[in-house]
């Protein structure tokens, strides 16, 4: 990334509203402990997105502290979020935001891997929006096993999808070998997420690169 473009964050970060205290407190937390939450502008276009879309319920794959689920919660006043987190010191860390947050009646946090627990997912469909932010490898399994799940007019957001804008470089001279198969890997999300028949999907060159992709219809 250019030092052009680390300016242009910097100033639309100081631009950024102030966060109440229980997000500020979590921030502080995920800096202290390198947990991986979205950062600032693309937490603030996501939001954005879900007001203009007003989702009623959302499912997020990845919870991590309950960052992002609690700044959704708190967004849009009558969404309920399910959301999942397989590790489980971030699960009882999300839980206890979740609670201080006063979101417990809200957000149904469920402790497992997502490629495990669909079919406790699945008495809770259907989802308006699903927000797909985990392990980056498997965000193609993702995808394919929650979207049944999701209503006619849904919207999938994947988070990650430039990897730091790894994905633009010449992938072959990526070391180590371990990010560079996952560069690829997200790549070939991409790809395949932009020639899926039943999506249209749009990438944001925003935050860490955010996918926005819109079920067809049935009569679309
Ligand atoms: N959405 C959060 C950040 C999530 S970081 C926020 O912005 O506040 C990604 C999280 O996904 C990590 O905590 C990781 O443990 C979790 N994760 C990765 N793969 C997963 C899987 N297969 N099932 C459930 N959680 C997963
Ligand atoms: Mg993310």
């Amino acid at each position: 990334m250019e030092a052009n473009d680390n300016k242009v964050i910097t100033y639309l970060d100081s631009l950024v509203p102030k966060r109440n205290d229980i997000a500020a407190k979590m921030e502080k937390l995920a800096k202290e402990d390198n947990v991986p939450i979205m950062d600032l502008v693309g937490m603030e276009t996501l939001l954005q997105l879900l007001r203009l879309s007003q989702p009623k319920r959302i499912l997020e794959i990845g919870a991590a502290i309950g960052y992002s689920a609690i700044r959704m919660a708190q967004a849009i006043p009558d969404v309920t979020i399910v959301t999942i987190e397989r590790d489980e010191h971030r699960y009882m860390q999300a839980k206890q935001h979740i609670n201080e947050a006063g979101m417990d009646n809200r957000i149904d946090l469920i402790f497992g891997d997502a490629l495990e627990v669909l079919e406790q997912v699945e008495q809770k469909e259907p989802f308006d929006l699903i927000f797909v932010d985990a392990a980056k490898g498997q965000y193609e399994r993702f995808f394919t096993m929650y979207e049944p799940l999701l209503n006619d007019s849904g919207v999938i957001i994947t988070d990650n999808v430039l990897f730091r804008g790894l994905v633009a470089e010449d992938q072959e001279a990526i070391e180590p070998k371990r990010i560079r198969n996952l560069v690829k890997k997200i790549d070939r999300y991409n790809r395949w997420l932009m020639e899926h028949p039943n999506y249209i999907t749009t990438i944001l060159p925003v935050g860490d690169g955010i996918a926005i992709s819109k079920k067809r219809g049935e009569t679309s």
